[in-house]
């Protein structure tokens, strides 16, 4: 055998660290001996999806299964369009929002190219430019925040994109909209800039910007949207990017047709066209739950870091890995840190007050064990 991967794969992929996905929770209940687990990890919607949602899920016609389904989310993508303003052809829909980012590095970034974000945001950004063998620059977080003026600072001829998280997740501080608008300015059309607004629909500050509004004014936006995390179908995997036309042309280059699936874009367009208030109980439900961790975690003296987005972020005296198996347990599964670099802390999803109150029974047990 002849077979040398030495020689056939890039330095870039050899030397890239695969992310390890977590266990299916059945394997994860017996390796840790709990018969029942709270998913605090992930960001997930307790509530699931929109009752109209579940009720095409319900539905879905088995023989539909053999058909390959619509290659551009055709209605989805006109759905998206009327709600946002926007031309239907200004969306590209992802098998996640996961899936969009690819499309971004792919249609911009060549070797010798940099994309600009930060250390301790969503790491995808970095590793698909990095297993892409793009550098990333990740310029350190501010005052938990993205530093505009550090970002600016690093951006040169083969800057290609700025990834910005806005709430970032895991700190879930936010950009206002002038400051969003003054960086946009300073970078005047030069570079594409990417606003990932997985967490929108969570936000309820008045200063927060609306990305899509502003496409107009800047042609070089970019803006991530998720159907994962507020709408509640994550596992159905769909996600899109808003950006203007010219650009989308270009990044629809990149795209592989077929990857969203049949069900999720109608599971999706039945989530923008729920009227049964599911948004607002999910937020009331954040709020009280939100609320409820900040008192206790004060009662501890455990800080946490900021507030937007359906997760906060805590601050431990000691290892969240070592956290992380203690609190599994008890049957909590929350998000150690670490990965993100920000050791020693871990995020737990805002979820219902049941959830709630059994994390902080258990993160109580632990700190004195
Ligand atoms: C969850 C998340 C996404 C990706 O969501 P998909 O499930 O791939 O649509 C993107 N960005 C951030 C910041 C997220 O937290």
């Amino acid at each position: 055998m002849n077979l040398n991967l030495d020689r056939l794969v890039p330095a870039y992929v050899r030397e890239f660290e695969p992310y390890i996905p977590s266990k299916p929770d059945d394997e994860l209940k017996k390796l840790y001996g709990c018969d029942h687990l709270y998913r605090l990890n992930n960001n997930e919607n307790p509530l699931g999806p929109p009752p109209g949602a579940q009720e095409i899920i319900r539905r879905f016609q088995p023989p539909r299964g053999a058909l390959y389904p619509s290659g551009d989310s055709f209605y989805l993508r006109r759905e998206i369009g009327r709600v946002n303003g926007i031309d239907p052809d200004q969306v590209i829909v992802g098998n996640g929002a996961n899936e969009v980012i690819a499309f971004v590095v792919k249609a911009f970034c060549q070797q010798g190219d940099n994309i600009i974000t930060t250390d301790k945001t969503f790491a995808v950004y970095e590793w698909v430019a990095t297993f892409s063998g793009i550098e990333a620059r990740l310029v350190p977080i501010k005052d938990e925040s993205f530093d505009d003026k550090g970002m600016l600072a690093r951006v040169d001829g083969n800057t290609k994109v700025l990834f910005l998280c806005n709430p970032n997740n895991p700190s879930g501080t936010y950009w206002t909209k002038d400051r969003l608008i003054s960086f946009l300015n300073a970078l005047d059309g030069r570079q594409i800039v990417v606003v990932d607004e997985a967490y929108f629909e969570f936000v309820e500050e008045d200063d927060y910007p609306n990305g899509i509004s502003l496409i107009r004014d800047y042609p070089n936006l970019v803006v991530f949207r998720t159907f994962s995390k507020m709408y509640g179908i994550a596992g159905l995997r769909i996600g899109y990017l808003a950006a203007g036309l010219p650009v989308a042309d270009m990044i629809r280059r990149t795209c592989v047709v077929y990857s969203v699936n049949s069900v999720a874009q109608e599971a999706a367009l039945a989530c923008l066209r729920d009227d049964t208030g599911h948004i607002e109980q999910t937020r009331a439900l954040i709020r009280e739950s939100r609320s409820f961790l900040r008192e206790e975690l004060a009662k501890l003296k455990m800080p946490v870091i900021a507030g937007e987005g359906n997760y906060l972020i805590v601050k431990l005296q000691g290892s969240d890995t070592l956290a992380y198996r203690k609190l599994m347990r008890e049957g909590i599964m929350i998000r150690p840190m670490t990965g993100f670099r920000y050791p020693n802390h871990i995020r737990v999803t805002l979820a219902q007050m049941e959830a709630m109150e059994a994390f902080m029974a258990a993160l109580k047990k632990t700190l004195e064990t």
